[in-house]
């Protein structure tokens, strides 16, 4: 069995739908098919649970019909009976929760979970329906019976021993002519809360499920050709990376690759399976391959830009060591507020830490002066990865203004400096 993934770009239009149906009808194997939301629907959802928590009703009810417009349109260019009932049976569903419940901002990742995880599942409802409708024999899965996952919410880990056995029962149930489709991103708890696994999780979702069925591959179909050495929104100049190994392709993803999310690699490397990434838009090119044997490195530059970063200065007041006497204080603090820590830089007294910029960092730095420490924030900076920098573009990139920090070790560089601009691209 193979598994295949499809994010959001991909099919965020009719003609989308209909190149994934033809790229699933041309692969011969038997498939595992997962799809994350359409287009930015995730994006629009989460505006509709920010005015939910803000008991702004009306706008959230309002935003989630503009999404439901979007999502009928969409219908309209696939299906000759436009909206499947079972589409619309989610918004309505949605809808009913939204008159009547009410959340308070504490509730917020749980309301969250509960609104996003929609799009998902009408996405993969929509696909099923429509590749029936072209004779296809398909079976849609809801995932949140299959994954289940800690109660993180927004950031949830799948529990692998036991989604291992109620996945694969599942498939072994399953008719063996079928495609299965189902959701990225989504799982629930084990009493059956729905959960998410953290933005852009699909990947994640796909490469787990593909440990799980032992896959032969997974392969992650994207707007991009492949992996590529810098991001063409932010750099021009780049170059697609046609092989690497999975120690390479983890770091990438851990600096901010945007490419591929970081927890997708250690289920594949787990059990040895291959990773394509491979363009949607043009399903003969080859993309790029992430394999275990490969030996060697990358040959070239790689540059991993990560923005909406803060810089936090933390010192202890009575000038304790930060590292020798604080550090597990720190840190369990971050643990706790989920805090998503970069890059760590300390001294005697301080230990500078660069992180994602998230609406937890407040409370992060109440609690560390609550508890002694001295808190300063640095915001609107981004942190720049250099994999394997040469002289060149070492210089290039630390010559600006504004550096606040610079990390080198013999291969990689990290730079934290002020944001570039909007829609500004950087030579590599
Ligand atoms: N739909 C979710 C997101 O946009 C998950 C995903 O696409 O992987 O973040
Ligand atoms: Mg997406």
């Amino acid at each position: 069995m193979k598994v295949f993934k499809f994010g959001g770009a991909s099919v965020r239009s009719a003609d989308g739908v209909r190149n994934l149906k033809n790229i699933l009808s041309g692969s011969g194997e038997r498939l595992f098919v997962v799809v994350s939301a359409m287009g930015k629907t995730t994006n629009a959802l989460e505006a509709v649970v920010s005015a939910f928590v803000a008991g702004e009703r009306k706008t959230a009810i309002e935003q989630l019909g503009r999404s439901e417009e979007y999502h009928r349109e969409l219908c309209c260019g696939l299906f000759t009976k436009g909206f499947p009932d079972e589409a619309r049976h989610w918004f309505d569903k949605l809808r009913g929760m939204l008159s009547i419940e009410t959340a308070k901002e504490v509730e917020y990742d749980y309301w969250y979970d509960r609104i996003v995880s929609i799009g998902e599942l009408v996405s993969t409802t929509i696909v099923a329906r429509y590749l029936e409708q072209e004779g296809m024999n398909v079976t849609w899965l809801d995932i949140r019976k299959n994954f289940i996952t800690d109660n993180r919410h927004r950031d949830a880990n799948i529990r692998l021993d036991i989604s291992t056995k109620l996945l694969s029962k599942a498939i072994r149930e399953g008719n063996p002519e079928t495609v299965f489709i189902t959701q990225g991103f989504i799982g629930a708890t084990a009493d059956g809360q729905t959960t998410t696994l953290g933005r852009e999780g699909s990947d994640y979702s796909a490469a787990v499920a593909a440990n799980i069925l032992n896959a032969e591959s997974l392969t992650i179909w994207k707007d991009v050709d492949g992996i590529l050495n810098a991001d063409p929104k932010f750099f021009t100049g780049t170059r697609l990376i046609p092989e690497m190994n999975y120690l390479d392709a983890i770091e990438l993803a851990y600096s901010g690759a945007q490419v591929i999310h970081p927890k997708t690699i250690k289920p594949l490397q787990n059990k040895n399976i291959p990773l394509f990434v491979r363009p949607f838009g043009n399903p003969g090119a080859v993309g790029s391959r992430i394999f275990p044997e490969k030996e060697g490195r990358i040959d070239t530059p790689v540059l991993i830009l990560k923005k909406n970063q803060v810089l936090i200065s933390v010192r202890p007041r009575d000038f304790s060591f930060v590292v020798e006497d604080k550090l597990p204080e720190i840190f369990e603090l971050a643990r706790i507020h989920n805090i998503k820590i970069n890059l760590i830089q300390s001294s005697a007294v301080n230990l500078s830490l660069c992180v994602d910029n998230c609406r937890r960092l407040e409370r992060f730095g109440t609690e560390l002066r609550k508890q002694g420490f001295r808190v300063v924030y640095n915001e609107r900076l981004e942190l720049l990865t250099i994999r394997g920098y040469d002289e060149r573009s070492l210089a290039r990139h630390t010559s600006t203004d504004g550096i606040f920090l610079v990390q080198k070790t013999r291969r990689n560089a990290r730079i934290v400096r002020a944001e570039t601009p909007d829609g500004f691209c950087l030579e590599i």
